[in-house]
């Protein structure tokens, strides 16, 4: 039987690859921070509590790291545990860059100590490659970060890269743009926006306010993308893929498709200044033609489809 590992199970994209490894028959071991603090809504709500086991473990704590692998005897290991919040990475550098690096390291120190077979996906991203030179951007692009959170990603990402050219490590990385679902975490862009959108329409709120709606991102589904994850550790080589819908779309745009859709007045849309970040990506996407042709990954969703999804679930939540 294949065993897993992941960390940041308790996260969007680690409770939909939980449910998929567990239909493609893993044991699951997901690490939590604490028994007692962890959110476990989402894994509830996929009803995956009582089919994967969790342990809790400090990722900054190499004793425990070690401990975890030695006893779990995994296959592979899936790290999406991170501070993943670009605008909470500038109010928390410190403990962001210092979270977002060690632990991957640590997870590599252990696995070059105990067994070096074990396969190992990081889960980089997009915002490496925060000033655009050109477009789209591909594996090749150069990187440069504009936040702490990017900062900490491009290294985790080079780690990665080190430990397969130094220790001859499997190791992939998989580069995602921004994916959404309906499990998407409460501070994220879409989640708010719609969650919002539909306080208003219950007579909840009365407007929901936003910084900067001109910038362009290349949006996907998450369900899909955690099966990228899974598909990179299952080939011959490590290596590397960007994981994109392909084309980028205006924040603006997909306000006033939510609006519209929910029949909302546009006047309920506040520009507020704050919200603006210190340093900003204007427009941004990704070539998914590696992961098209080597992983033989598909993807074809139109991001107002994500949109339609997403709505659909939070309106059947509501107030649950
Ligand atoms: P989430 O923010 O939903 O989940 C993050 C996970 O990391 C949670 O399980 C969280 O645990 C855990 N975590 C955060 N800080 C710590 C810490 N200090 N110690 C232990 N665990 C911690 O992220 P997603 O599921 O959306 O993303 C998964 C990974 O992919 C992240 O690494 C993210 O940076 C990366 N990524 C995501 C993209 C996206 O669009 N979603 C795009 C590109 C990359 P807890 O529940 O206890 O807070």
């Amino acid at each position: 039987m294949k065993r897993a590992i992941i960390t940041g199970i308790t996260g969007q994209d680690g409770a939909y690859l939980s449910r998929l490894l567990i239909e493609k028959g893993y044991k699951v071991t997901g690490l939590i921070r604490s028994n007692y603090g962890s959110n476990l809504g989402r894994l509830k709500y996929l009803e995956l509590l009582d089919k994967v086991e969790l342990l809790e473990c400090d990722l900054s704590d190499l004793s425990q790291v070690l401990n975890i692998i030695t006893n779990c005897k995994p296959t592979e290991i899936y790290n999406l545990a991170a501070q993943s919040a670009v605008s909470l990475s500038f109010q928390q550098p410190i403990g962001t860059i210092t979270f977002n690096i060690h632990s991957v390291l640590n997870i590599l120190e252990a696995i070059r100590l105990i067994d070096p077979v074990i396969r190992f996906y990081q889960a980089s991203t997009s915002e490496m490659f925060g000033k655009v030179n050109q477009l789209p951007i591909t594996e090749n692009s150069i990187v440069h970060p504009l936040s702490p959170y990017a900062i900490s990603k491009v290294t985790g990402h080079y780690v990665c890269i080190n430990y397969r050219e130094s220790y001859n490590l499997y190791t992939s990385c998989g580069i995602l743009f921004n994916h959404e679902s309906y499990l998407r975490g409460e501070n994220f862009f879409v989640k708010k926006l719609i969650k919002g959108a539909i306080e208003i329409v219950h007579g909840k709120r009365e407007c929901l306010e936003f910084g900067n709606l001109d910038i362009k991102r290349d949006f996907g589904w998450s369900e899909k993308y955690v099966e990228a994850m899974w598909m990179m550790l299952q080939q011959d080589q490590p290596d590397d893929f960007i994981i994109s819908s392909g084309k980028s779309i205006t924040l603006r745009e997909i306000v006033y498709y939510v609006f519209d859709k929910l029949n909302i007045d546009r006047s309920c849309i506040k520009i507020n200044p704050s919200l603006f970040r210190p340093t900003e990506i204007e427009d941004i996407y990704g070539s998914n033609k590696k992961a098209r042709s080597v992983l033989n990954w598909q993807y074809d969703m139109d991001f107002f489809e994500v949109l339609n999804l997403i709505i659909e679930e939070e309106f059947k939540n509501y107030g649950k």
